[in-house]
């Protein structure tokens, strides 16, 4: 019989940076001062940062020194066309706006496509994405499958889309209501969730029934084709970049944060095939970003992500990628830490209405479990529930998401096995002592994204 066989990184390390560890007294004066949100702390302050893996990868010495070969060129820089070419090849989009990040992308297509009044169905809400949509005008209905709001529903494709909630809001509201459907890959609020090709194929038949676009969050559509090959029927010897490929063609335009699955510390594009949508995004670009040849990144940053783009598809880095974060996942399983399941690509995502069932969710139980686990080892993590979920734009009222989470979000290539095995000890030690663990009250809240800025005070 064979034996169970490791798998290791696909890369060596060429070059450390020196993280520090801080006292206990150093975080009890750093979290208050940070009003009890992470967002707030410091960085120097952090042992291991799990805040989030956007623009926190680790970046390749093939990119370093594509970054050498970066065009600085304001005008028809050849480091987009290279950029341009890597995102044609891979992904099959024929118009491409680079925008700095992918919030700008959102802002650009939001502004084109949306009228007031309008509706936009999705697969559950992203932060950027949902708030782009409303100052268009429109409004966000969420339309994915029941399991994506059951942190215990072991589902493999939790980011599908209901189909039934879909063609009922499509019946209802009139198909001229609805600009289009915004389809993430994988589902950053549900958990880092994907969703499966079946149903992203029953979805396009749908919408073109009603003629109605598909626009592609392709944030990490790497890490949603890697769950595809791994679990669905018919797909198993298929490569992640076709996987890939096949997901995109299947869509009309995409919006891409690059600082995620991409592999780049900074960037972003707007990619569509419609031309008459390309130009107009073409000439507000320039308005809010930059020329549409850079579309406000450097012609370096382009260049990383050309090269980016060609790693992030690779089988074997996106196993190990994947890899990694199950194995923290597993990790908790065993010690009975209640995380949110299936174990997602990018994270995992604690489940903080089981954590602390004795805090109400009024008192924001997963901002509290963040600021725990960071004074307990320095490990930094992010509230994804209430205080994320906003307010009601009509009503003024709190949203309250049936998902009350705690993400702990491994940045791409950074850290080693050891890390995850000490952020394990950490988060099993605050769960260990968590009848102790008290709510909070927001005592500043700013007007958009809150989650950002806002400061909480211990409820005594
Ligand atoms: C990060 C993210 C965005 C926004 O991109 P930024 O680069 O942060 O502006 C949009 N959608 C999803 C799913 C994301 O994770």
């Amino acid at each position: 019989m064979q034996k169970k066989r490791s798998w290791a990184e696909p890369y060596k390390i060429k070059m450390v940076e020196p993280v520090f560890m801080t006292s206990p007294e150093d975080r009890k004066r750093c979290i208050e001062e940070a009003g009890y949100n992470t967002f707030l702390l410091r960085s120097k302050d952090v042992y291991i940062d799990l805040l989030t893996d956007s623009g926190t990868s680790a970046m390749s010495d093939r990119q370093w020194s594509a970054m050498m070969r970066g065009d600085e060129a304001y005008a028809g820089s050849e480091s987009f066309y290279h950029m341009e070419e890597a995102i044609q090849h891979y992904y099959g989009y024929k118009h491409i706006i680079p925008t700095h990040q992918g919030r700008a992308a959102e802002h650009l297509i939001s502004k084109i496509m949306i009228k007031p009044g309008d509706f936009v169905p999705g697969n559950m809400y992203f932060t950027t994405t949902r708030l782009h949509q409303e100052l268009a005008g429109g409004t966000f209905v969420d339309v994915i499958i029941d399991e994506a709001h059951d942190p215990e529903s072991t589902h493999p494709f939790k980011g599908n889309v209901d189909l039934e909630k879909l063609e009922h809001l499509i019946v209802e509201k009139g198909a001229a209501k609805i600009p289009y459907v915004c389809i993430a890959t994988t589902v950053n609020m549900a958990g880092g969730q994907p969703l499966s090709l079946e149903n992203l194929k029953a979805v396009r038949a749908l919408t073109k029934k009603y003629r109605i676009k598909i626009v592609h969050d392709m944030t990490r559509v790497a890490e949603n084709a890697y769950m595809i090959q791994q679990n669905e029927k018919g797909y198993s010897d298929k490569s992640v970049a076709q996987i890939v490929k096949e997901i995109c063609d299947l869509t009309d335009a995409a919006t891409m944060s690059a600082k995620k699955d991409a592999l780049v510390n900074i960037g972003g594009f707007l990619a569509v095939n419609d031309y008459d949508i390309y130009e107009e995004a073409r000439n507000l670009v320039v308005v809010y970003e930059g020329l549409h040849t850079y579309g406000g990144m450097a012609g370096r940053d382009m260049e990383a992500l050309a090269v980016g783009i060609t790693e992030s598809v690779d089988d074997d880095h996106i196993r190990a990628r994947v890899g990694q974060v199950q194995y923290l996942g597993n990790k908790l399983l065993e010690a009975g830490v209640p995380i949110v399941m299936p174990i997602g690509t990018h994270g995992i995502f604690l489940n903080a209405r089981k954590f602390l069932p004795h805090v109400s969710q009024d008192m924001f139980p997963a901002q509290a479990l963040a600021a725990e686990i960071y004074l307990d080892s320095g490990v930094r993590a992010m509230e994804r529930g209430i205080v994320s979920a906003g307010r009601n734009k009509e009503t003024g009222e709190h949203n309250y998401p049936k998902l009350e989470l705690v993400r702990l979000t491994i940045p791409r290539r950074v850290y080693t096995q050891a890390h995850m095995d000490v952020i394990a000890e950490s988060v099993e030690e605050v769960y260990q002592n968590r009848e102790d663990i008290r709510g909070l009250k927001m005592v500043y809240e700013p007007k958009y994204l809150r989650f950002f800025q806002a400061k909480f005070e211990k409820v005594v």
